[in-house]
C-alpha cells in the first residue's frame, strides 16, 4: 500500500509523471537527446526567469551544492548558516577544501542583508552561499533583498540553494543576481529523486575556469563545454529528463507559473493558520516558507506516534523535525502538485489522531 507523501522531499509524484519513466530510452548523443535538451533549457529558463544557461546534475542537489564551491571560490567563501542545509554547506566546502568561514544565526531567525554587510565590505569572500528555504527549519531567507545588497560587490558570486522552493516559491535569477541556484527535483517539482538543475551565470562560468580544479564529475567548465552542443558531459538519467520535460511543460502551459505559485501560497496559508490554531510556527513571522511548515510540538505530543498512525491507518505521512529539532518540532510539506483538498484532509485526520477540534 502507498503512503501520500506530505515530507518535504522526496514528494507524491502524479502517475502521469510515473509513466513517463517507462518511456522507451534514447541515446544521450543523438538528435533525440539534443532536442530534449534544448526543450528542457526554454522550460527551464522561463522557470526561473533567467538567461542563464541551466545545467543538469545527474546527482541529488548536494551534488549540485559541491559544484558551486569548488567551482566558485578562489579566495574565500562565506557560508550563511541558519539551518541544517546551510550547515551542510559549510561541510561540504570543508571537505572539498575550500577556504571557507560560516556566519550562523540562530535558527529560528531569517538572515537579512545588514547582518553580512561588515563581511562583504572586509573584501576577504570572493563568494556567498544562501539557502533560500531551509527545509530543516522552514524559514524563507530573503534572497531578493541579499541579492540586490551582493550586486554592489563586483567579485562575489552568490550561490543559492533552491532546493525546496524552486517550482514552488517564485525565483528571479538575473533580476536578482543570483550566480548559481540549485534544486534537487524531488521537492517542489514533484519528480523521482536523483537528478538536480541549476543555473550558472557568466561571471560564474569565467569564476570556474580560473580556480583551481577540484572535481571532474562536478566541473562547471566541462557541463559548458558540452551544454553547447546542447549535451552532457556523462550519460545523463535520461528517464528523468523525460519525466521533466512532461512536468514543466504542465507547469508553464498548462497550470501557469503565477497560478502555481498563488497554489503554493494557499497551501501554506492553510497549513499555518492550523498551526497557528494547535501549536505554533518556528521561525520568526514574515519569514515563512511557502513549501513546508516547521511546527512547534507545544503539546508535546510524540510525532513518531502521530506519524505511525497516519501511516497505518491512513496511508500517509509526515516528517518529523530535522536534527535537533526532532520531536520538538514537525514539518508538514506543502509543494509539488499537491491541492487545498489533499491538505485539508491530512489536517482533518490529524485533528482526528490527536482529538483536536
Ligand atoms: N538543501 C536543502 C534545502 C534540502 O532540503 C536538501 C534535502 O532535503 C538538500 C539541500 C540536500 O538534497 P539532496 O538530498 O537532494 O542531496
Amino acid at each position: 500500500m502507498h503512503n501520500k507523501l506530505f515530507t518535504p522531499g522526496p514528494t507524491e509524484v502524479r502517475p502521469e509523471l510515473l509513466n513517463e519513466l517507462s518511456h522507451p530510452q534514447i541515446h544521450h548523443r543523438t538528435d533525440e537527446f539534443v532536442e530534449l535538451y534544448d526543450f528542457l533549457q526554454v522550460y527551464l529558463k522561463k522557470l526561473l526567469f533567467t538567461d542563464n544557461p541551466v545545467f543538469i546534475f545527474t546527482s541529488s542537489s548536494t551534488g549540485a551544492m559541491e559544484a558551486a564551491v569548488t567551482n566558485g571560490v578562489k579566495k574565500r567563501c562565506l557560508n550563511l548558516v541558519n539551518g541544517a542545509f546551510g550547515e551542510r554547506w559549510h561541510e561540504i566546502a570543508l571537505m572539498n577544501g575550500v577556504p571557507c568561514d560560516k556566519m550562523e544565526i540562530e535558527w529560528d531567525k531569517a538572515i537579512k542583508p545588514e547582518m553580512i554587510e561588515e563581511q562583504l565590505e572586509s573584501g576577504k569572500y570572493d563568494a556567498i552561499t544562501l539557502v533560500f528555504n531551509d527545509t530543516s527549519t522552514g524559514v524563507l531567507n530573503p534572497i531578493k533583498e541579499i541579492g540586490e545588497l551582493i550586486k554592489k560587490y563586483d567579485d562575489v558570486l552568490f550561490l543559492v540553494d533552491a532546493v525546496s522552493a524552486m517550482a514552488g516559491t517564485e525565483i528571479r535569477i538575473d533580476e536578482w543576481g543570483i550566480d548559481m541556484c540549485l534544486a534537487g527535483l524531488q521537492k517542489a517539482f514533484a519528480l523521482p529523486a536523483g537528478l538536480a538543475v541549476a543555473s550558472v551565470s557568466e561571471r560564474l562560468l569565467k569564476r570556474s575556469e580560473e580556480v583551481e580544479k577540484r572535481s571532474y564529475y562536478f566541473s562547471l567548465p566541462l557541463m559548458y563545454k558540452y551544454h553547447k552542443k546542447s549535451q552532457t558531459p556523462v550519460t545523463p538519467s535520461i528517464p528523468q529528463m523525460i519525466a521533466l520535460k512532461r512536468q514543466v511543460k504542465d507547469i508553464i502551459d498548462n497550470e501557469g507559473l503565477e497560478n502555481r505559485f498563488l497554489r503554493h501560497g494557499e497551501l501554506a496559508s492553510c497549513v499555518q493558520e492550523w498551526a497557528l490554531k494547535y501549536f505554533d510556527i518556528y521561525p520568526e513571522t514574515g519569514y515563512w516558507s511557502q513549501t513546508v511548515t516547521c511546527i512547534v510540538n507545544t503539546r508535546g505530543i510524540s510525532v513518531s506516534d502521530l506519524n505511525r498512525k497516519l501511516v497505518e491507518d491512513y496511508n500517509c505521512m509526515i516528517a518529523d523535525g530535522y536534527g535537533k529539532l526532532k520531536n520538538k518540532c514537525f514539518r508538514i510539506a506543502h509543494m509539488g502538485d499537491m491541492t487545498l483538498p489533499d491538505i485539508k484532509g491530512l489536517l482533518a485526520v490529524i485533528n482526528d489522531i490527536l482529538g483536536l477540534e
